[in-house]
């Protein structure tokens, strides 16, 4: 049995003696991220989730996981933001078939491994990923056209191509193409030099869906601009669906005419933020399945630790420690792992984050003395950046809430738990917010 079976056979066994209202509240998104020698680690989705497990139904999880694996283990849970795995393989199978049939005209601009499937989901690109899932989906009719904006490395190709491998699967007659801006212009660029340009405006124009990557690519170039937004208006009026990603807002893309950056943005625009800590960890575990590699918890979360900026990097520093490893027929742990990205890992290795830090930029950064945010005072301006400290000790050291409660000078975790959940909501609806903790995260990162 697999991890999946087997937390399915103890849920089943545990439905018997629970009512039908509480098991949804309570196991809905659980799942086992890891199954130890004398540990099971489970995945909540919140520490409510947590809290409520732990007290009232440690005993029965734990003696249903002995039953059905005949051993018994300590169980732990843990808090994520990631989605268990049935939800997101529930297309694992179609999609292999996708894949395989990746010579089909339509896709070769496809490459395989960007798929919904093996795109690891948290806060920091939830939005996006729910907006592609809908597009591909109702392709045309869902958000038309998709902007996905974010920076270097975070997903943004791999979404777009996903949205590709998607549709064609289900509406396998459709003709889908992924083309980067480059291409676009160069192509554009020669087929004026020949004297193609109608064969380059058919094979545009008659395409039911378009992804362009990198469209900040267009900038300053005006030709092809203007090609481009008349291949945009073809399309959008035909239904078509357009997808196009870029490394920012249509509208922050320096010399792109407004009538394009005004359509660009019509239909829905979605950012993907950098992740954080939990979710560079999930992506590493993640990554590990792929790889069929057992690597501890406690040497991914030290990768995450100390990779921070993107997706991209934190992949090349796995495969680099797996290499290096597997080079030296070295085991996994943290020393060796230090070892191996010493190079890579520019900054943070010594000197990992900590706590004093937060506390410390945070009031600098608000003017604020810093015995104030340890004390229980709860004067009205200390009380925000207080919020922040605990946001950033919660996503960037992985901290726990009653962790965090001790280090503020004892307060209570659901005081924490409050803190933590405001700011994420503020971050979200205000920008004001959501540029302090940017900022704050980057002067954090820039300190070392
Ligand atoms: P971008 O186009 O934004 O620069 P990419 O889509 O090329 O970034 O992503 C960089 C790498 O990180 C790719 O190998 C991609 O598969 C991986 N990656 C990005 N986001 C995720 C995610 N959410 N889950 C798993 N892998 C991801
Ligand atoms: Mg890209």
């Amino acid at each position: 049995m697999n991890k999946e079976e087997i937390w399915q056979a103890a849920l089943g066994n545990l439905g018997v003696i629970l009512s039908e209202a509480n098991f949804s509240t309570w196991f809905k998104d659980t799942f086992i991220i890891e199954m130890g020698e004398n540990t099971v680690l489970v995945g909540v989705p919140s520490g409510f989730a947590k809290e409520w497990l732990e007290d009232k139904y440690l005993k029965e999880i734990k003696e249903s996981l002995a039953k059905i694996t005949e051993k018994e283990r300590e169980v732990i849970f843990k808090i994520t933001s990631i989605k268990p795995p049935s939800l997101i393989k529930e297309t694992k199978d179609n999609e292999k078939t996708a894949v395989a049939d990746l010579e089909s005209e339509t896709v070769k601009t496809l490459n395989q491994r960007y798929t919904f499937n093996n795109f690891v989901v948290g806060n920091s690109n939830r939005l996006a990923f729910a907006a592609a899932q809908a597009v591909a989906e109702k392709p045309g009719q869902a958000h038309n056209p998709l902007f996905i904006y974010g920076g270097v490395g975070l997903g943004k190709t791999h979404l777009a191509q996903a949205i590709g491998h998607k549709i064609h699967l289900f509406l396998p007659k459709l003709k889908i193409l992924y083309v980067s801006a480059e291409l676009f212009t160069n192509e554009f660029v020669q087929s004026i030099s020949q004297g193609k340009m109608n064969e380059f405006k058919k094979n545009y124009r008659d395409i039911d869906v378009l992804l362009v990557d990198d469209i900040q690519f267009l900038s300053q170039k005006e030709g092809t601009q203007q090609e481009f937004f008349h291949t945009f208006n073809t399309l959008h009026q035909k239904n078509r669906q357009i997808v196009m990603t870029a490394d920012r807002l249509p509208k922050a893309i320096p010399a792109l005419e407004e009538r394009l950056s005004s359509r660009f943005g019509m239909g829905m625009v979605a950012d993907i933020q950098p992740p954080n800590l939990e979710m560079r960890v999930a992506i590493l575990r993640n990554k590990c399945e792929e790889l069929d590699k057992v690597i501890p918890e406690e040497v991914l979360d030290f990768v995450a630790q100390n990779v921070q900026k993107n997706i991209r990097d934190l992949e090349g520093a796995l495969t680099r420690l797996i290499a290096h490893c597997e080079l030296n027929q070295q085991d996994f742990s943290v020393e060796v792992a230090k070892g191996a990205l010493e190079n890579i890992l520019t900054t943070t290795v010594t000197k990992n984050l900590s706590v004093e830090k937060v506390i410390k930029m945070v009031c600098q950064f608000f003017n604020l003395p810093e015995k104030d945010a340890l004390n229980t005072r709860r004067h009205k301006e200390i009380v925000y950046p207080r919020q922040i400290i605990m946001y950033l000790l919660r996503e960037e050291l992985g901290l726990s809430y009653p962790s965090i409660g001790r280090v503020l000078g004892g307060k209570d975790h659901t005081t924490i738990m409050h803190g933590c959940h405001k700011i994420e909501k503020e971050k979200n609806k205000n920008e004001k917010t959501a540029s302090e903790i940017t900022s704050l995260k980057e002067q954090l990162y820039q300190s070392f």
